[in-house]
């Protein structure tokens, strides 16, 4: 009995703490004239999507620093296509977050301009955000590596064993996004460049800001004076350096932001 009122009671401490952050965290964004926010895998783990480039073994089957090694996957395609026809589909179907749904009605209400990205899930866009520059590609689209002919990912996934070579030159499709091992899109990573040097406000979500150049992006807009908060469940390597950090779980402080503004009509 005493311990279930001792749960209760800090339950109920743990939600007000999380509408105090909330509403503090809509206090910045109406008193910021451009905010712009950065996601990370965090974001996505609500919708059920484990982090992908993390090496904790989140899957057993697979070994993730191999399916995303480039030069591994030159070798051997065959290691990534396994991994992908069963993780990457299973991914597509994931439903956006309260925290996706949360960012999509910021971008709407014209409190954020941008949503900076680390993930290729294509969540964002389907909960509704229009404006989102993604630094590690995403899983709509395949090139050939040799004659660069354009294919629909999904469709490739779907198809037969081995459909992961070119049709018109017989070399190797691979996915638009990123792999260990290649450097950024160039022009994502100027539009994200001009976005945290525009902004007087940057907001990291879901990331621990250890994968660079993604985490050096909160420090060129603090240099130039912009305001810093972090939303993240534990550390992140620029805790030290934020305006604001929001240690808690994202998923409940994106539906208490989502209840606040609805309240304000
Ligand atoms: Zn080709």
């Amino acid at each position: 009995m005493e311990s279930a009122r001792k749960n209760e009671v800090s339950k109920s401490g743990i939600q007000r703490l999380i509408r105090n952050f909330a509403e503090e965290f809509i206090r910045f964004l109406k008193n910021s004239k451009y905010a712009v926010v950065l996601t990370g895998a965090g974001v996505s783990t609500d919708s059920g999507i484990p982090d992908f480039r993390s090496e904790n073994g989140l899957y057993s089957k697979y070994n993730v620093n191999k399916v995303f090694d480039v030069d591994y996957f030159l070798r051997d395609p065959k290691y990534f296509y396994n991994f992908a026809k069963e993780e990457i589909l299973k991914m597509l179907m994931a439903e956006p977050s309260a925290t996706h749904y949360m960012l999509a009605k910021l971008e709407k209400e014209s409190l954020i301009k941008a949503i900076i990205t680390q993930n290729i899930d294509l969540l964002h866009q389907k909960a509704g955000s229009q404006n989102v520059i993604e630094l590690h590609g995403n899983v709509s689209k395949a090139h050939c590596i040799q004659c660069k002919k354009e294919y629909d990912f999904i469709e490739i996934l779907n198809g037969p064993q081995n459909t992961f070579e070119c049709k018109t030159c017989g070399d190797l499709i691979k996915p638009d996004i990123v792999f260990f091992g290649e450097s950024l899109p160039e022009n994502e990573l100027k539009k994200a460049l001009y976005l945290v040097n525009s902004c007087d406000l940057i907001i990291v979500m879901g990331s621990s800001l250890v994968v660079h150049p993604a985490a050096s992006l909160p420090i060129y807009a603090t240099n130039k004076g912009a305001k810093f908060l972090i939303i993240n469940r534990g550390k992140t390597a620029l805790d030290s350096i934020s305006t604001r950090k929001y240690d808690c779980n994202l998923n409940e402080f994106s539906k208490t932001v989502l209840n606040l503004l609805s309240q304000e009509g």
